[in-house]
């Protein structure tokens, strides 16, 4: 038996089994940190959402008028998020994809959103995300992370990630233009296990540079 001690591992096969049995995360409505985000006029131009799900922030921005494409590994989350689309009449377009792949990509997005994924990632995992978010975005673009901080207590569902562990990742050629502790939202059911008003996480607009740096 696992020891409470040991996370499992977040393959493609966990989430086809979470989103058939009811994912904590799929609350049926934006996370209100990005519904403030898309109300305050900071995002501008194109939108990519990694690790989309069913689509609820992708929608968001769609309906603000932003060209947006989601991008999931988990073929079904993508049916329903196209559903959801035609169901509202938005634009927004869904892709099976791996967000761990970001360079092979054709186009290019004058911001990134990512609601929960970098933190079922693993290590390896988090730099290949990071390394496609640099060929992803134009210069000047932004990367909207929302992700469990390590203030929220226990071990149940993804890594609680710290602020030094954050900062580290995004040291190099991007400026962290804010990072504060902010609620996540679970579904009811799911609630129970996490702190009441929902997991403590962080929510940070990391951007990279205007201009690339010359080389030495
Ligand atoms: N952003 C959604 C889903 C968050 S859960 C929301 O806020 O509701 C994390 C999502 O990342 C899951 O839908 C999972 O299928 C997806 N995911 C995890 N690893 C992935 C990968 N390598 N490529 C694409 N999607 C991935």
């Amino acid at each position: 038996m696992l020891s409470m001690g040991v996370r499992r591992r977040w393959s493609r096969q966990v989430f086809e089994e979470l989103y058939r049995d009811g994912a904590p995360w799929d609350i049926g409505r934006p996370q209100p940190v990005f519904l403030e985000l898309a109300d305050s006029g900071r995002v501008r131009g194109s939108v990519l959402d990694v690790g989309c799900g069913s689509g609820e922030n992708a929608l968001l921005f769609a309906s603000r008028g932003h060209e947006t494409l989601g991008i999931d590994h988990v073929p079904a989350a993508i049916e329903l998020a196209r559903h959801k689309a035609r169901q509202r009449a938005l634009a927004a377009t869904f892709e099976v994809g791996d967000a761990l792949m970001l360079g092979d990509l054709r186009a290019r997005f004058d911001n990134v959103i990512d609601s929960g994924l970098l933190h079922v990632l693993g290590g390896a995992e988090k730099r290949a995300l990071e390394a496609g978010l640099r060929r992803v975005l134009r210069p000047g673009g932004g990367y909207f992370l929302l992700c469990f901080c390590d203030r929220e207590p226990g071990d149940h569902g993804p890594e609680r990630i710290s602020e030094a562990r954050l900062r580290g990742l995004f040291a190099s050629d991007w400026e962290i233009v804010e990072l504060r502790q902010v609620r996540s939202q679970v579904t009811a059911e799911k609630s129970v296990h996490f702190t009441p008003g929902g997991p403590r996480a962080w929510f940070a607009e990391i951007r990279r540079p205007v201009a690339g740096r010359p080389s030495p």
